[in-house]
């Protein structure tokens, strides 16, 4: 049974570079879903300011995915006393991502020993303590690591989950599945980590 989003619950998109970052308020908790592109920790401060959202409000910070466009200043943050929070499944990906950088990134290297690890299987007690009534899923396809935040009233971040319509070959049943566990959990609207927000397609 899925409640109505509760008046309490806000949700602002501080996002950049075509990139969609999103503040969730409950309460005195504020959660950011995906973490600024890397090396532009600047650009993500002057985004929350335009939003009158304090950075030292952010208590914790969740990637859909490590990729430089969605957790590049993710130590940056943590940096600020922001706590990152990942899955089992993101672990490895946060020590790959770093293969992937240039020095002309400015990437800050993201520290392994001191993130929140939350099993998806004990995702929605954890949110429920900072007083957000959601579960991540995880959700292959665009990467191994790919998880999604999804809330009881439907909304769901995505990251880069590939839009059903342009699925390729070699990615569509994986794809396809997560798609799928998210309808199957009620998932209706798509915060996705580019374009606007949609509702989810139907099968
Ligand atoms: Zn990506």
């Amino acid at each position: 049974m899925l409640n109505a989003k509760p008046a309490s619950l806000s949700i602002v998109n501080v996002g950049y570079r075509s990139t969609n970052f999103w503040v969730l308020s409950a309460g005195t908790s504020r959660l950011l879903v995906d973490l600024g592109w890397v090396g532009q920790f600047g650009a993500l401060e002057a985004e929350l300011k335009r939003k009158d959202i304090p950075l030292n409000e952010i208590t914790h910070g969740f990637a859909t995915h490590f990729h430089g466009d969605h957790a590049g200043v993710a130590q940056d943050l943590k940096n600020q006393g922001m706590r990152l929070i990942v899955t089992p499944e993101q672990v490895p990906q946060i020590a790959a991502m770093k293969q992937w950088m240039k020095p002309a990134d400015n990437y800050t290297e993201i520290n392994l020993d001191d993130n929140v690890i939350v099993p998806v299987a004990e995702s929605r007690a954890f949110l429920k303590g900072l007083g957000f009534d959601a579960q991540f899923v995880h959700t292959p396809g665009h990467s191994d690591d790919s998880v999604s935040l999804l809330l009881d009233s439907g909304d769901v971040f995505t990251g880069d989950l590939t839009h059903p319509q342009f699925i390729t070959d070699e990615e569509a049943e994986i794809t396809m599945r997560s798609w799928r566990t998210l309808r199957e959990l009620g998932a209706t609207m798509v915060y996705a980590g580019h374009g606007p927000v949609r509702p989810i397609a139907a099968p």
